[in-house]
Protein backbone atom coordinates (compact mmCIF):
# COMPACT_ATOMS: atom_id res chain seq x y z
CA UNK A 1 0.00 0.00 0.00
CA UNK A 2 1.51 3.44 -0.86
CA UNK A 3 2.16 5.87 1.88
CA UNK A 4 2.11 9.37 0.81
CA UNK A 5 3.65 12.27 2.59
CA UNK A 6 3.79 16.35 2.72
CA UNK A 7 6.80 18.26 0.91
CA UNK A 8 7.57 20.74 3.37
CA UNK A 9 11.19 22.21 3.89
CA UNK A 10 12.41 20.15 0.81
CA UNK A 11 11.43 17.31 2.48
CA UNK A 12 9.06 14.34 2.37
CA UNK A 13 7.73 14.57 5.82
CA UNK A 14 4.42 12.65 7.64
CA UNK A 15 1.94 14.69 8.74
CA UNK A 16 2.38 16.32 12.50
CA UNK A 17 -0.70 14.24 13.53
CA UNK A 18 -0.12 10.97 12.28
CA UNK A 19 -3.72 10.73 10.34
CA UNK A 20 -3.97 9.53 7.39
CA UNK A 21 -7.06 9.36 4.64
CA UNK A 22 -8.16 6.43 2.42
CA UNK A 23 -7.33 7.23 -1.44
CA UNK A 24 -9.42 4.74 -3.66
CA UNK A 25 -8.77 3.65 -7.23
CA UNK A 26 -12.16 4.63 -9.28
CA UNK A 27 -11.36 1.85 -11.81
CA UNK A 28 -12.10 -0.48 -8.99
CA UNK A 29 -13.09 1.30 -6.08
CA UNK A 30 -10.36 -0.15 -3.98
CA UNK A 31 -8.54 1.88 -1.31
CA UNK A 32 -4.97 1.75 -3.05
CA UNK A 33 -2.56 4.64 -1.29
CA UNK A 34 -2.87 6.40 2.13
CA UNK A 35 -2.29 10.50 1.63
CA UNK A 36 -1.70 12.86 4.83
CA UNK A 37 -4.80 13.73 6.48
CA UNK A 38 -2.67 17.22 7.84
CA UNK A 39 -4.07 19.85 9.41
CA UNK A 40 -3.51 23.85 11.12
CA UNK A 41 -0.41 22.89 11.73
CA UNK A 42 1.13 21.18 9.11
CA UNK A 43 -0.48 24.34 7.02
CA UNK A 44 1.64 26.59 10.06
CA UNK A 45 5.02 24.99 9.51
CA UNK A 46 5.03 24.93 5.73
CA UNK A 47 3.77 28.73 5.51
CA UNK A 48 7.19 29.03 8.46
CA UNK A 49 9.36 27.20 5.69
CA UNK A 50 8.09 29.62 3.25
CA UNK A 51 8.69 33.06 4.56
CA UNK A 52 12.32 31.33 5.34
CA UNK A 53 12.49 30.44 1.98
CA UNK A 54 11.21 34.02 0.39
CA UNK A 55 14.12 36.84 0.38
CA UNK A 56 16.54 34.49 -1.08
CA UNK A 57 14.02 33.20 -3.90
CA UNK A 58 12.67 36.52 -4.52
CA UNK A 59 16.15 37.89 -5.04
CA UNK A 60 16.90 35.06 -7.53
CA UNK A 61 17.40 37.05 -10.96
CA UNK A 62 14.32 35.53 -13.17
CA UNK A 63 16.36 33.61 -15.10
CA UNK A 64 17.61 31.78 -12.60
CA UNK A 65 14.58 31.04 -10.80
CA UNK A 66 13.14 30.16 -14.61
CA UNK A 67 16.05 27.39 -15.04
CA UNK A 68 14.90 25.52 -11.77
CA UNK A 69 11.38 25.74 -13.59
CA UNK A 70 12.35 24.67 -16.66
CA UNK A 71 14.08 21.81 -15.23
CA UNK A 72 11.24 20.20 -13.58
CA UNK A 73 9.69 20.92 -16.94
CA UNK A 74 12.45 18.04 -17.98
CA UNK A 75 11.75 15.72 -15.59
CA UNK A 76 7.98 16.29 -15.82
CA UNK A 77 8.87 14.73 -19.45
CA UNK A 78 11.30 12.15 -18.55
CA UNK A 79 8.40 10.71 -16.34
CA UNK A 80 5.70 11.02 -18.59
CA UNK A 81 4.66 7.68 -18.52
CA UNK A 82 4.88 6.92 -14.52
CA UNK A 83 3.09 9.92 -14.32
CA UNK A 84 0.10 9.28 -17.00
CA UNK A 85 -0.47 5.81 -14.80
CA UNK A 86 -0.21 7.43 -11.90
CA UNK A 87 -3.19 10.12 -12.98
CA UNK A 88 -4.77 7.52 -14.56
CA UNK A 89 -5.01 5.74 -11.02
CA UNK A 90 -5.50 7.88 -9.29
CA UNK A 91 -8.78 9.54 -10.96
CA UNK A 92 -10.12 6.96 -13.23
CA UNK A 93 -9.44 8.91 -16.73
CA UNK A 94 -8.37 6.48 -19.46
CA UNK A 95 -4.00 6.46 -19.60
CA UNK A 96 -4.49 8.04 -22.86
CA UNK A 97 -5.83 11.22 -22.11
CA UNK A 98 -3.09 11.71 -19.10
CA UNK A 99 -0.92 10.53 -21.64
CA UNK A 100 -1.83 13.02 -24.34
CA UNK A 101 -3.01 16.01 -22.10
CA UNK A 102 -2.77 16.14 -18.54
CA UNK A 103 1.01 15.41 -18.04
CA UNK A 104 2.66 17.42 -21.64
CA UNK A 105 0.36 20.36 -20.24
CA UNK A 106 1.84 19.98 -16.56
CA UNK A 107 5.41 20.00 -18.02
CA UNK A 108 4.31 22.73 -20.75
CA UNK A 109 2.87 25.23 -17.43
CA UNK A 110 6.60 24.80 -16.08
CA UNK A 111 8.28 25.20 -19.07
CA UNK A 112 6.07 28.56 -20.34
CA UNK A 113 6.60 30.40 -16.97
CA UNK A 114 9.85 29.28 -16.60
CA UNK A 115 10.83 31.57 -19.33
CA UNK A 116 7.64 34.06 -19.20
CA UNK A 117 9.10 35.67 -16.23
CA UNK A 118 11.82 36.56 -18.51
CA UNK A 119 9.36 38.72 -20.38
CA UNK A 120 7.82 40.35 -17.93
CA UNK A 121 8.53 43.90 -18.16
CA UNK A 122 7.05 47.00 -15.84
CA UNK A 123 5.80 50.03 -17.56
CA UNK A 124 7.53 53.61 -17.49
CA UNK A 125 5.45 56.71 -17.64
CA UNK A 126 7.35 59.56 -18.40
CA UNK A 127 6.32 63.65 -18.76
CA UNK A 128 8.36 65.01 -20.58
CA UNK A 129 10.51 67.67 -17.84
CA UNK A 130 8.40 67.22 -14.93
CA UNK A 131 8.87 63.45 -13.47
CA UNK A 132 9.61 60.01 -14.42
CA UNK A 133 6.91 57.45 -12.96
CA UNK A 134 7.79 54.02 -13.18
CA UNK A 135 6.23 50.96 -11.27
CA UNK A 136 8.21 47.81 -9.76
CA UNK A 137 6.30 44.58 -9.54
CA UNK A 138 7.23 43.15 -6.31
CA UNK A 139 6.19 39.01 -5.68
CA UNK A 140 3.34 39.38 -3.63
CA UNK A 141 5.07 36.95 -0.93
CA UNK A 142 3.85 33.70 0.41
CA UNK A 143 0.97 32.37 -1.44
CA UNK A 144 -1.51 29.76 -0.94
CA UNK A 145 -2.86 27.08 -4.38
CA UNK A 146 -5.77 25.26 -3.76
CA UNK A 147 -6.88 23.12 -6.82
CA UNK A 148 -9.32 20.49 -7.88
CA UNK A 149 -9.30 16.65 -8.97
CA UNK A 150 -10.77 16.71 -12.37
CA UNK A 151 -7.45 17.69 -14.27
CA UNK A 152 -5.30 17.19 -11.07
CA UNK A 153 -1.33 17.84 -12.26
CA UNK A 154 -2.42 19.79 -15.18
CA UNK A 155 -3.86 22.54 -12.50
CA UNK A 156 -2.10 22.41 -9.56
CA UNK A 157 0.97 23.22 -11.61
CA UNK A 158 -1.27 26.07 -13.88
CA UNK A 159 -1.22 27.77 -10.52
CA UNK A 160 2.34 26.91 -8.86
CA UNK A 161 4.65 27.67 -11.58
CA UNK A 162 3.75 31.04 -12.52
CA UNK A 163 3.63 32.12 -8.70
CA UNK A 164 7.20 30.56 -8.50
CA UNK A 165 8.30 32.65 -11.40
CA UNK A 166 7.17 35.70 -10.07
CA UNK A 167 8.86 35.28 -7.01
CA UNK A 168 6.60 33.90 -4.96
CA UNK A 169 7.16 30.68 -2.34
CA UNK A 170 3.76 28.81 -2.09
CA UNK A 171 1.87 26.59 -0.01
CA UNK A 172 -0.42 24.52 -2.10
CA UNK A 173 -2.82 21.79 -1.26
CA UNK A 174 -3.81 19.16 -4.31
CA UNK A 175 -7.53 18.01 -3.48
CA UNK A 176 -7.42 15.14 -1.22
CA UNK A 177 -9.60 12.80 -3.65
CA UNK A 178 -6.69 12.95 -6.42
CA UNK A 179 -3.06 13.27 -4.80
CA UNK A 180 -1.14 11.09 -6.23
CA UNK A 181 0.33 13.08 -9.07
CA UNK A 182 1.21 15.89 -6.66
CA UNK A 183 3.51 13.61 -4.31
CA UNK A 184 4.95 12.53 -7.23
CA UNK A 185 6.12 16.37 -8.33
CA UNK A 186 6.92 16.75 -4.66
CA UNK A 187 10.36 14.33 -5.65
CA UNK A 188 11.21 15.90 -9.13
CA UNK A 189 11.08 19.59 -6.97
CA UNK A 190 13.54 17.74 -4.52
CA UNK A 191 15.78 16.45 -7.67
CA UNK A 192 15.96 19.53 -9.61
CA UNK A 193 17.03 21.30 -6.62
CA UNK A 194 14.61 23.44 -6.03
CA UNK A 195 15.54 25.23 -2.76
CA UNK A 196 13.71 23.87 0.36
CA UNK A 197 11.06 26.15 2.00
CA UNK A 198 10.39 27.83 -2.40
CA UNK A 199 7.00 25.22 -2.08
CA UNK A 200 5.31 23.34 0.27
CA UNK A 201 2.77 20.91 -0.60
CA UNK A 202 0.10 19.60 2.32
CA UNK A 203 -2.39 16.90 2.04
CA UNK A 204 -5.51 16.90 3.22
CA UNK A 205 -9.17 17.72 3.14
CA UNK A 206 -10.46 20.88 2.35
CA UNK A 207 -11.94 21.85 5.49
CA UNK A 208 -8.37 20.39 7.23
CA UNK A 209 -5.76 21.85 5.00
CA UNK A 210 -7.68 24.13 2.58
CA UNK A 211 -9.56 26.05 4.91
CA UNK A 212 -6.11 26.92 7.02
CA UNK A 213 -4.76 28.03 4.08
CA UNK A 214 -7.13 30.35 3.51
CA UNK A 215 -6.94 31.67 7.27
CA UNK A 216 -3.51 32.13 7.71
CA UNK A 217 -2.64 35.93 8.23
CA UNK A 218 0.51 35.38 6.05
CA UNK A 219 -0.71 34.22 3.26
CA UNK A 220 -0.53 37.50 1.02
CA UNK A 221 -2.92 35.36 -1.91
CA UNK A 222 -5.08 32.11 -2.86
CA UNK A 223 -5.40 30.96 -6.12
CA UNK A 224 -8.25 28.63 -6.14
CA UNK A 225 -9.98 26.49 -8.87
CA UNK A 226 -12.86 24.53 -8.06
CA UNK A 227 -16.72 24.69 -7.31
CA UNK A 228 -18.41 28.14 -6.87
CA UNK A 229 -19.79 27.30 -3.10
CA UNK A 230 -16.23 26.87 -2.49
CA UNK A 231 -14.95 29.55 -3.66
CA UNK A 232 -17.90 31.96 -2.28
CA UNK A 233 -16.88 30.27 1.20
CA UNK A 234 -12.85 30.85 0.47
CA UNK A 235 -13.98 34.37 -0.76
CA UNK A 236 -16.00 34.96 2.41
CA UNK A 237 -13.18 34.19 4.74
CA UNK A 238 -10.72 35.89 2.64
CA UNK A 239 -12.26 39.30 1.81
CA UNK A 240 -12.00 40.31 5.51
CA UNK A 241 -8.32 39.68 5.39
CA UNK A 242 -7.85 41.76 2.48
CA UNK A 243 -5.82 38.69 0.28
CA UNK A 244 -5.68 38.79 -3.41
CA UNK A 245 -7.94 35.79 -4.77
CA UNK A 246 -8.06 34.39 -7.67
CA UNK A 247 -11.26 32.04 -8.50
CA UNK A 248 -11.13 29.57 -11.27
CA UNK A 249 -14.88 28.12 -10.61
CA UNK A 250 -18.05 26.68 -11.86
CA UNK A 251 -19.52 26.35 -15.66
CA UNK A 252 -22.50 25.21 -17.34
CA UNK A 253 -21.61 25.94 -21.07
CA UNK A 254 -22.90 26.34 -24.27
CA UNK A 255 -22.11 24.80 -27.41
CA UNK A 256 -23.62 26.50 -30.64
CA UNK A 257 -24.39 24.82 -33.71
CA UNK A 258 -25.33 26.73 -36.60
CA UNK A 259 -26.80 25.15 -39.50
CA UNK A 260 -24.20 26.71 -42.25
CA UNK A 261 -21.45 24.96 -40.05
CA UNK A 262 -18.73 22.02 -41.07
CA UNK A 263 -20.98 19.10 -39.73
CA UNK A 264 -19.12 16.18 -39.19
CA UNK A 265 -16.46 18.45 -37.57
CA UNK A 266 -19.07 20.01 -35.06
CA UNK A 267 -20.43 15.99 -34.51
CA UNK A 268 -16.53 15.19 -33.92
CA UNK A 269 -15.53 17.69 -31.26
CA UNK A 270 -18.98 17.36 -29.59
CA UNK A 271 -18.39 14.19 -28.91
CA UNK A 272 -15.00 15.31 -27.19
CA UNK A 273 -16.48 18.74 -25.52
CA UNK A 274 -19.07 16.64 -23.88
CA UNK A 275 -17.26 13.26 -22.85
CA UNK A 276 -13.68 13.91 -22.67
CA UNK A 277 -12.57 13.64 -19.18
CA UNK A 278 -15.77 11.48 -18.62
CA UNK A 279 -17.31 15.11 -18.74
CA UNK A 280 -15.33 16.34 -15.99
CA UNK A 281 -13.95 19.19 -17.65
CA UNK A 282 -15.06 23.10 -15.76
CA UNK A 283 -14.80 23.57 -19.96
CA UNK A 284 -16.95 20.76 -21.41
CA UNK A 285 -19.80 21.84 -23.35
CA UNK A 286 -22.93 20.32 -21.72
CA UNK A 287 -26.23 22.46 -23.11
CA UNK A 288 -25.67 21.54 -27.16
CA UNK A 289 -28.11 24.01 -28.70
CA UNK A 290 -28.40 23.00 -32.26
CA UNK A 291 -30.19 25.30 -35.61
CA UNK A 292 -33.47 23.72 -35.97
CA UNK A 293 -32.63 23.07 -39.82
CA UNK A 294 -29.83 20.61 -39.15
CA UNK A 295 -31.28 19.33 -35.53
CA UNK A 296 -32.24 16.17 -36.52
CA UNK A 297 -28.96 15.06 -38.63
CA UNK A 298 -27.06 16.55 -35.93
CA UNK A 299 -28.46 13.98 -33.69
CA UNK A 300 -28.58 11.46 -35.43
CA UNK A 301 -24.62 11.47 -36.07
CA UNK A 302 -24.06 12.76 -32.51
CA UNK A 303 -26.04 9.25 -31.44
CA UNK A 304 -23.67 7.29 -33.61
CA UNK A 305 -20.52 9.15 -31.93
CA UNK A 306 -22.07 8.43 -28.95
CA UNK A 307 -22.82 4.79 -29.24
CA UNK A 308 -19.21 4.20 -30.29
CA UNK A 309 -17.52 5.44 -27.37
CA UNK A 310 -15.54 2.68 -25.59
CA UNK A 311 -16.60 2.36 -21.90
CA UNK A 312 -13.49 0.81 -20.34
CA UNK A 313 -10.37 -0.05 -17.89
CA UNK A 314 -8.61 3.18 -18.52
CA UNK A 315 -5.27 1.64 -17.94
CA UNK A 316 -6.28 0.03 -21.59
CA UNK A 317 -5.64 1.57 -24.61
CA UNK A 318 -9.18 1.05 -26.58
CA UNK A 319 -10.58 2.71 -23.44
CA UNK A 320 -12.22 6.23 -24.47
CA UNK A 321 -14.59 6.82 -21.44
CA UNK A 322 -12.83 5.74 -17.75
CA UNK A 323 -14.53 5.75 -14.65
CA UNK A 324 -16.25 8.73 -12.61
CA UNK A 325 -13.58 9.81 -9.92
CA UNK A 326 -15.77 9.02 -7.24
CA UNK A 327 -18.98 7.18 -5.74
CA UNK A 328 -19.96 9.93 -4.04
CA UNK A 329 -19.88 11.97 -7.31
CA UNK A 330 -21.29 8.94 -9.36
CA UNK A 331 -24.52 9.10 -7.10
CA UNK A 332 -24.23 13.28 -7.71
CA UNK A 333 -24.76 12.82 -11.86
CA UNK A 334 -27.07 10.05 -11.00
CA UNK A 335 -29.18 12.03 -9.08
CA UNK A 336 -29.16 14.73 -12.24
CA UNK A 337 -29.97 12.31 -14.36
CA UNK A 338 -32.94 11.19 -12.43
CA UNK A 339 -34.11 14.62 -12.25
CA UNK A 340 -33.45 15.24 -16.23
CA UNK A 341 -36.35 12.18 -16.31
CA UNK A 342 -38.96 14.30 -13.62
CA UNK A 343 -38.00 17.20 -16.02
CA UNK A 344 -39.35 15.88 -18.55
CA UNK A 345 -36.68 15.19 -20.84
CA UNK A 346 -36.26 12.07 -23.35
CA UNK A 347 -33.56 9.89 -22.63
CA UNK A 348 -31.70 9.20 -26.09
CA UNK A 349 -28.57 7.84 -24.55
CA UNK A 350 -27.05 6.22 -21.81
CA UNK A 351 -28.91 7.37 -18.52
CA UNK A 352 -27.12 4.57 -16.16
CA UNK A 353 -24.21 2.75 -14.25
CA UNK A 354 -21.98 0.35 -16.41
CA UNK A 355 -21.09 -2.50 -14.52
CA UNK A 356 -17.25 -3.97 -16.10
CA UNK A 357 -16.13 -7.20 -15.43
CA UNK A 358 -13.11 -8.62 -14.06
CA UNK A 359 -10.97 -5.63 -12.18
CA UNK A 360 -13.18 -2.96 -12.73
CA UNK A 361 -15.78 -4.68 -11.41
CA UNK A 362 -16.38 -2.42 -8.07
CA UNK A 363 -15.50 0.52 -10.43
CA UNK A 364 -17.84 4.18 -10.95
CA UNK A 365 -18.36 3.94 -14.73
CA UNK A 366 -21.30 5.82 -16.43
CA UNK A 367 -22.99 5.48 -19.76
CA UNK A 368 -22.13 8.98 -21.98
CA UNK A 369 -25.73 10.22 -21.19
CA UNK A 370 -28.01 12.20 -23.89
CA UNK A 371 -31.56 13.99 -23.08
CA UNK A 372 -33.64 16.23 -25.26
CA UNK A 373 -36.45 17.98 -24.56
CA UNK A 374 -35.75 19.88 -21.32
CA UNK A 375 -36.32 23.69 -21.32
CA UNK A 376 -33.64 26.11 -20.78
CA UNK A 377 -34.89 27.74 -18.04
CA UNK A 378 -35.10 23.70 -15.20
CA UNK A 379 -32.69 22.93 -13.60
CA UNK A 380 -30.66 20.35 -15.30
CA UNK A 381 -30.02 22.72 -17.92
CA UNK A 382 -29.26 25.50 -15.26
CA UNK A 383 -26.88 23.45 -12.92
CA UNK A 384 -23.39 22.35 -13.25
CA UNK A 385 -23.51 18.52 -13.54
CA UNK A 386 -19.66 17.99 -13.86
CA UNK A 387 -20.22 14.34 -15.73
CA UNK A 388 -20.72 12.94 -18.60
CA UNK A 389 -24.58 14.53 -18.97
CA UNK A 390 -25.11 16.83 -22.10
CA UNK A 391 -28.66 17.86 -23.52
CA UNK A 392 -29.73 18.99 -27.17
CA UNK A 393 -32.10 21.43 -27.38
CA UNK A 394 -33.17 23.27 -31.29
CA UNK A 395 -32.93 26.79 -31.92
CA UNK A 396 -34.65 28.99 -34.36
CA UNK A 397 -32.68 32.46 -33.96
CA UNK A 398 -29.73 34.10 -33.01
CA UNK A 399 -31.68 36.00 -30.53
CA UNK A 400 -33.26 33.08 -28.76
CA UNK A 401 -30.07 31.14 -28.52
CA UNK A 402 -27.79 34.03 -26.87
CA UNK A 403 -30.35 34.64 -24.56
CA UNK A 404 -30.27 30.95 -23.50
CA UNK A 405 -26.63 30.82 -23.55
CA UNK A 406 -26.01 34.23 -21.23
CA UNK A 407 -29.14 32.54 -19.24
CA UNK A 408 -27.25 31.03 -16.19
CA UNK A 409 -25.43 32.10 -13.29
CA UNK A 410 -22.24 31.19 -15.16
CA UNK A 411 -19.77 32.41 -17.87
CA UNK A 412 -17.08 30.18 -18.15
CA UNK A 413 -16.67 29.12 -21.77
CA UNK A 414 -18.29 28.58 -25.02
CA UNK A 415 -18.18 27.32 -28.46
CA UNK A 416 -19.52 28.51 -31.60
CA UNK A 417 -19.94 26.29 -34.38
CA UNK A 418 -20.34 28.19 -37.93
CA UNK A 419 -19.04 29.46 -41.60
CA UNK A 420 -20.32 32.67 -41.26
CA UNK A 421 -17.18 34.99 -40.16
CA UNK A 422 -19.61 37.94 -39.20
CA UNK A 423 -21.89 35.78 -36.81
CA UNK A 424 -18.87 34.18 -35.08
CA UNK A 425 -17.47 37.75 -34.01
CA UNK A 426 -21.09 38.86 -33.47
CA UNK A 427 -21.89 36.10 -31.10
CA UNK A 428 -18.88 35.47 -29.59
CA UNK A 429 -18.56 39.21 -28.99
CA UNK A 430 -22.44 38.71 -27.38
CA UNK A 431 -21.92 35.50 -25.19
CA UNK A 432 -21.02 36.31 -21.27
CA UNK A 433 -18.01 33.92 -21.38
CA UNK A 434 -14.44 34.46 -20.31
CA UNK A 435 -13.64 31.73 -23.03
CA UNK A 436 -15.30 31.83 -26.96
CA UNK A 437 -13.73 29.04 -29.09
CA UNK A 438 -14.92 29.01 -32.66
CA UNK A 439 -14.87 25.82 -35.02
CA UNK A 440 -12.80 24.17 -32.44
CA UNK A 441 -12.59 23.51 -28.38
CA UNK A 442 -9.83 23.42 -25.62
CA UNK A 443 -7.49 24.67 -27.81
CA UNK A 444 -5.31 26.35 -25.62
CA UNK A 445 -2.44 29.08 -25.95
CA UNK A 446 -1.20 29.71 -22.35
CA UNK A 447 -0.56 33.76 -23.01
CA UNK A 448 -4.17 34.18 -23.65
CA UNK A 449 -6.13 35.24 -20.09
CA UNK A 450 -8.02 32.07 -18.62
CA UNK A 451 -11.16 32.40 -16.21
CA UNK A 452 -14.66 33.02 -16.21
CA UNK A 453 -17.16 35.70 -15.76
CA UNK A 454 -20.31 36.04 -13.14
CA UNK A 455 -20.35 32.67 -11.19
CA UNK A 456 -17.70 31.18 -12.71
CA UNK A 457 -14.79 33.16 -11.19
CA UNK A 458 -12.90 36.12 -10.26
CA UNK A 459 -9.65 37.18 -11.96
CA UNK A 460 -7.85 35.53 -14.85
CA UNK A 461 -4.91 33.03 -15.01
CA UNK A 462 -2.69 32.50 -18.04
CA UNK A 463 0.18 34.50 -19.69
CA UNK A 464 1.02 38.02 -18.20
CA UNK A 465 -2.75 38.59 -16.37
CA UNK A 466 -1.40 35.30 -13.94
CA UNK A 467 2.45 37.13 -13.60
CA UNK A 468 0.28 40.48 -12.26
CA UNK A 469 -1.63 38.66 -9.79
CA UNK A 470 1.49 37.01 -7.96
CA UNK A 471 3.06 40.32 -8.05
CA UNK A 472 2.10 43.86 -5.94
CA UNK A 473 2.48 46.96 -8.52
CA UNK A 474 4.28 49.72 -6.81
CA UNK A 475 4.51 53.20 -8.41
CA UNK A 476 7.90 55.37 -8.16
CA UNK A 477 7.40 59.47 -9.39
CA UNK A 478 10.97 60.81 -9.88
CA UNK A 479 10.61 64.97 -10.19
CA UNK A 480 12.80 65.74 -13.16
P1 LIG B 1 -14.15 21.61 -4.67
O1 LIG B 1 -14.55 23.03 -4.59
O2 LIG B 1 -14.93 20.62 -3.89
O3 LIG B 1 -12.65 21.41 -4.21
C1 LIG B 1 -11.58 22.10 -4.81
C2 LIG B 1 -10.43 22.21 -3.82
O4 LIG B 1 -10.83 23.05 -2.75
C3 LIG B 1 -10.02 20.87 -3.21
O5 LIG B 1 -8.62 20.83 -3.07
C4 LIG B 1 -10.71 20.92 -1.86
O6 LIG B 1 -10.09 20.12 -0.89
C5 LIG B 1 -10.57 22.39 -1.51
N1 LIG B 1 -11.50 22.89 -0.50
C6 LIG B 1 -12.72 22.41 -0.15
N2 LIG B 1 -13.24 23.14 0.86
C7 LIG B 1 -12.34 24.11 1.14
C8 LIG B 1 -12.32 25.18 2.08
N3 LIG B 1 -13.30 25.40 2.94
N4 LIG B 1 -11.26 26.00 2.08
C9 LIG B 1 -10.24 25.82 1.20
N5 LIG B 1 -10.20 24.82 0.31
C10 LIG B 1 -11.24 23.97 0.28
O7 LIG B 1 -14.13 21.25 -6.22
P2 LIG B 1 -13.86 19.84 -6.88
O8 LIG B 1 -15.08 18.98 -6.67
O9 LIG B 1 -12.53 19.33 -6.47
O10 LIG B 1 -13.74 20.24 -8.42
C11 LIG B 1 -14.82 20.35 -9.27
C12 LIG B 1 -15.20 21.80 -9.46
O11 LIG B 1 -14.10 22.54 -9.94
C13 LIG B 1 -16.27 21.99 -10.52
O12 LIG B 1 -17.20 22.91 -10.07
C14 LIG B 1 -15.51 22.56 -11.70
O13 LIG B 1 -16.26 23.35 -12.59
C15 LIG B 1 -14.48 23.36 -11.03
N6 LIG B 1 -13.36 23.60 -11.93
C16 LIG B 1 -13.18 24.85 -12.44
C17 LIG B 1 -12.13 25.10 -13.32
C18 LIG B 1 -11.89 26.47 -13.90
O14 LIG B 1 -10.80 26.68 -14.42
N7 LIG B 1 -12.83 27.39 -13.81
C19 LIG B 1 -11.27 24.05 -13.66
C20 LIG B 1 -11.49 22.78 -13.14
C21 LIG B 1 -12.53 22.57 -12.25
Amino acid sequence: MLHFQNYLNGRLVPPTAGRYLPNVEPATGQVYAHIPDSDAADVARAVAAAEAALPAWRALPAEERGRLLVRIAELIERDLEALAQAESQDNGKPVSLARTVDIPRAASNFAFFGTAAQHFASETHFQEGVALNYTVRHPLGVVGCISPWNLPLYLFTWKIAPALAAGCCVVAKPSEITPYTAFLLSALCIEAGLPAGVLNIVHGTGPGVGQAIVEHPAIKAISFTGGTKTGEHIARTAAPMFKKLSLELGGKNPNIIFADCDLPEAVRTSLRSSFANQGQICLCGSRIFVERPIYEQFKAEFLVGVAALTIGDPQLAGSQQGALVSEAHLQKVLGYIALAHEEGGTLLAGGQRVQLEGRCAGGYFLAPTVFEGLAPDCRVNQEEIFGPVVTLTPFDTEEEVLAWANGTQYGLAATIWTRNLNRAHRVAHALHSGIVWVNTWLHRDLRTPFGGMKNSGVGREGGLEVLRFFTEPQSITVKL
